[in-house]
């Protein structure tokens, strides 16, 4: 508990931003922090380990953009690959695609086809969860490709959102709980 006070010390509420009624978690000084770093890495690379330690996943997806500076790290941490989940149109080959809606509109995520496939178990690694629609489509990308959704682990979850909604029977681990 002493850890995770230490944890939310290190984001900032920032109001209005990045539009009117928003309150957006800064989560930079954290990752500014050796030790909170260190500390967010090690607890989201626990959701990827068996009750024995040895890792349960093959690969770890991050989501664009933040996700990817806790996912990479987290990989090394299991022992596993790492693979972007990135918005429509920046990676370059065949890939899979998802839109899902946000608030205002709707949004699309993609992943390489040849990136996981059959045999892969992953772990989805993102900063936060709001409504659940980032890692609802992300679950779909991966298993599009045939992998196995393991688990998400994220930073922190939004429990005023309904992304337990959104995610099903999806096992969640959060460090987090605002
Ligand atoms: P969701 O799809 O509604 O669950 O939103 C989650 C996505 O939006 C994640 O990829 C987050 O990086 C981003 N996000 C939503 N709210 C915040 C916030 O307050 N701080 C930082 N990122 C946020």
């Amino acid at each position: 508990e002493a850890g995770r006070e230490a944890l939310r010390r290190l984001i900032i509420d920032v109001a209005d931003f990045p539009e009117p009624g928003v309150v957006f978690k800064d989560i930079t000084p954290l990752l500014a922090d050796h030790d909170g770093l260190r500390s967010v890495v090690g607890g989201l690379a626990s959701a990827g380990r068996r009750p024995d330690g040895t890792a349960a996943v093959t690969k770890v997806l991050g989501m664009e953009a933040r996700g990817f500076i806790l996912a990479a790290p987290v990989a090394l941490e299991l022992g596993a690959g790492f693979v972007p989940v990135r918005k429509a149109g920046k990676l370059p080959r065949e890939t899979h695609a998802v839109s899902y809606d946000l608030e205002y509109g709707s949004a699309t995520l993609e992943v390489h086809r040849d990136a996981v496939g059959p045999g892969d178990r992953v772990l989805l690694v993102d900063d936060v969860l709001a409504t659940g629609g980032t890692a609802r489509a992300t679950c779909e990308l991966a298993e599009a490709c045939g992998a196995e959704v393991v688990g998400i682990a994220v930073l922190m979850d939004l429990s005023f959102l309904p992304w337990r909604e959104a995610l099903g029977g999806v096992e969640v681990t959060s460090l987090l709980t605002i």
